[in-house]
C-alpha cells in the first residue's frame, strides 16, 4: 500500500505517525498518510521563508514559465490525475475529468496574472506642495502563505491558492484535506519538473484541528487563505490577528425560476447544479423557488430528470452520483431528512440510502427554518418551494445567513436588474443556476459565506501589499 510523505524543503520525509486513507465509494485502503507534528509545520514554515528571499527576487517571467510548465505536464496526466480524485473523493471519473481541465485553466490564468501585476501612478503635483514629486504604487508579494483546502476540489481548489501565490512570488505550506492528500501530494512531483524552487510549496498532511495554530499563528506567516465550512472558518478569522485572510465559505444557493423560463431547457443544467458531485459544491443548487404558474409543471419534470441518474462506481464513466465523503455524512443527511419529514416535508424522490451513498433527493412542503433549507446541506438534496411574486421569492432566497451564488431564471430585463441589485449574494447568476463559476471571475460570498475573493486577478491583489514609492526631483 502507498505510504506518503510530507514534502519539506524539496524532499519526502517520512513521519513516525501515519494515518489511513480509505476510499469513500469501496472503503478499501487507499494510502498510509504521513502525520505531520507541529514541529514540522514549524520547520516547512521556516524553509518556506527562507525559499522566499530568493523567490520573492524571481522575474515574473520566470513565475509564469514555472506556471505554463504546469500546465503543460496536467495536461500529459489528465486521465491519471482524474482517477485519483475518482479514488480518494469519489469524484465520477466524468467530473474529475473536468475538474483537472479547470484546474488546468487556473494555473493558465495564474501563469498570464504573473505578467500583469501592474501598480499606477499617482499624480502628486494634484496636492498642493508636491509638484516636484513623482509617485507609483507596486504590488509586492507578502512572504509565507498558509493554505488550507476541503476535500471537495482537490486539484483545482489548491490551483486557486498555489497559482496567485507563485505568480507574484510568494511561498506556500500547503495543508490538504485529510481525505485528499494525494492530490496535493502529486502536485510536489508536478511543480518541482515544472522548475519551482525547494522550498517555494511544502505540503504538510495531518489533522486541520492540531495544526491549526501553527498553520494560521506562527510569526512567519504573512497570509492565511482558507477554503471549508464556516464553523472552522470563523475560528480562523478568530485567531489570525493582523495577518491577511481570504476565506472561501459555504453556502445554501437558492434559485428563482419566473414565468418566463422555458423549462424543458434548463431541467438538466438545474439537476446536474443540484446532484453534481453528490451535491458536496460550495453553490450546488439546494433551493429552487419556482413561480406558482409553473411549480408542479417544474417539479414533474425535475423529479423526471433527477430519475435518470445514475448512482455507483466513480470510476464507472456512467455514473452520475456516487458516494459521500465518508458514511458519517450519509447518517448526518439521513437525520435531517427524517427531521424536515417529522415537519412536514414530503420526499418526492430519492432519500434511499446505503452505508456509504444517499440517492438524488428532492424534497417538497419544506418550510424556511428547516435545517435541510436554511443550514448548508452539502449532500444531493434539493428543494422546490413555490411563490407568488419576485419580491417574494427574492426574500426567501436572502432568508439565510450564507449568500456565495444565487441565480434567477427570467426574460424579463427589469427583473432581472431587479434580482441583480437584491440578492445577497458574492454573485448573482442571471438566466443560469447559482452553481457557475469560472475561475477568472470574482469569486466569493457575503454574509457568513466568506471574507475576500478569489479568482486569480482578485486572489492575486489579496496575495500582495500595495506599496507606495514617491520621489522628490528637486533637493
Ligand atoms: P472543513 O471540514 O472545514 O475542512 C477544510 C480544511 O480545513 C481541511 O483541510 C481541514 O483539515 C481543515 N481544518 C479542519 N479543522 C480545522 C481547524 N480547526 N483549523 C484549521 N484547519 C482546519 O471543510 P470540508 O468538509 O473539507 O469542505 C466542505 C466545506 O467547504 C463546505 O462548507 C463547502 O461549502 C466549503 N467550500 C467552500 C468553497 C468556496 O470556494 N467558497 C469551495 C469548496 C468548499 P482536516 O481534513 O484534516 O480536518
Amino acid at each position: 500500500m502507498q505510504q506518503t510523505k510530507l514534502w519539506i524543503n524539496g524532499v519526502w520525509e517520512q513521519t513516525k505517525e501515519t494515518t489511513e486513507l480509505t476510499a469513500p465509494y469501496t472503503g478499501e485502503k487507499l494510502a498510509q498518510v504521513a502525520k505531520a507534528t507541529v514541529q514540522d509545520v514549524e520547520r516547512a514554515i521556516e524553509g518556506a521563508h527562507e525559499a522566499f528571499q530568493a523567490f520573492k527576487k524571481t522575474t515574473a517571467y520566470e513565475r509564469a514559465e514555472i506556471l505554463y510548465k504546469v500546465v503543460a505536464i496536467m495536461r500529459e496526466r489528465k486521465q491519471e490525475l482524474a482517477e485519483i480524485l475518482a479514488k480518494e473523493a469519489a469524484k465520477p471519473l466524468t467530473a474529475g475529468l473536468g475538474e483537472i481541465d479547470r484546474t488546468i485553466a487556473t494555473y493558465q490564468f495564474a501563469a498570464e496574472a504573473a505578467k500583469h501585476v501592474t501598480g499606477e501612478t499617482i499624480p502628486m503635483d494634484a496636492a498642493p506642495g508636491a509638484s516636484d514629486r513623482i509617485g507609483y504604487t507596486k504590488r509586492v508579494p507578502l512572504g509565507v502563505v498558509s493554505a488550507i483546502t476541503p476535500f471537495n476540489f482537490p486539484f483545482n481548489l489548491v490551483a486557486h491558492k498555489l497559482g496567485p501565490a507563485f505568480a507574484v512570488g510568494n511561498t506556500v505550506v500547503l495543508k490538504p484535506a485529510s481525505q485528499t492528500p494525494l492530490s496535493a501530494l502529486v502536485m510536489a512531483g508536478i511543480f518541482k519538473e515544472a522548475g519551482l524552487p525547494d522550498g517555494a510549496l511544502q505540503i504538510v498532511t495531518g489533522s486541520g484541528g492540531d495544526l491549526s495554530d501553527t498553520l494560521v499563528m506562527h510569526p512567519l506567516v504573512k497570509k492565511v487563505t482558507f477554503t471549508g465550512s464556516g464553523a472552522v472558518g470563523l475560528k480562523l478569522k478568530e485567531k489570525v490577528g493582523l495577518r491577511k485572510i481570504t476565506l472561501e465559505l459555504g453556502s445554501n444557493a437558492g434559485l428563482i425560476v419566473e414565468p418566463s423560463t422555458p423549462l424543458e431547457k434548463i431541467m438538466a443544467r438545474c439537476v446536474g447544479g443540484a446532484f453534481g458531485f453528490a451535491g458536496q459544491v460550495c453553490i450546488s443548487l439546494q433551493r429552487i423557488y419556482v413561480h406558482g404558474s409553473i411549480y408542479e409543471e417544474f417539479k414533474k419534470l425535475f423529479v423526471a430528470e433527477t430519475k435518470k441518474l445514475v448512482v455507483g462506481d466513480p470510476l464507472d464513466v456512467k455514473t452520475d452520483v456516487s458516494a459521500m465523503i465518508n458514511p458519517g455524512e450519509v447518517a448526518r443527511i439521513k437525520a435531517w431528512i427524517d427531521e424536515a419529514k417529522a415537519q412536514g416535508a414530503v420526499v418526492a424522490t430519492g432519500a434511499e440510502f446505503t452505508e456509504r451513498t444517499c440517492t438524488p433527493t428532492v424534497m417538497v412542503n419544506v418550510k424556511p427554518d428547516m435545517k435541510i433549507v436554511c443550514v448548508e446541506t452539502f449532500a444531493p438534496i434539493v428543494s422546490i418551494v413555490p411563490y407568488e411574486t419576485l419580491d417574494e421569492a427574492i426574500a426567501l432566497v436572502n432568508d439565510t445567513e450564507l449568500g456565495l451564488n444565487a441565480g434567477i431564471y427570467t426574460n424579463v430585463l427589469t427583473d432581472a436588474l431587479k434580482a441583480a441589485d437584491e440578492l445577497q449574494a458574492g454573485a448573482v447568476i442571471i438566466n443560469d443556476i447559482p452553481t457557475f463559476r469560472t475561475d477568472n471571475m470574482p469569486y466569493g460570498g457575503v454574509k457568513m459565506s466568506g471574507y475576500g475573493k478569489e479568482g486569480i486577478k482578485y486572489a492575486v491583489e489579496e496575495m500582495t501589499d500595495l506599496k507606495f514609492i514617491t520621489m522628490k526631483l528637486s533637493y
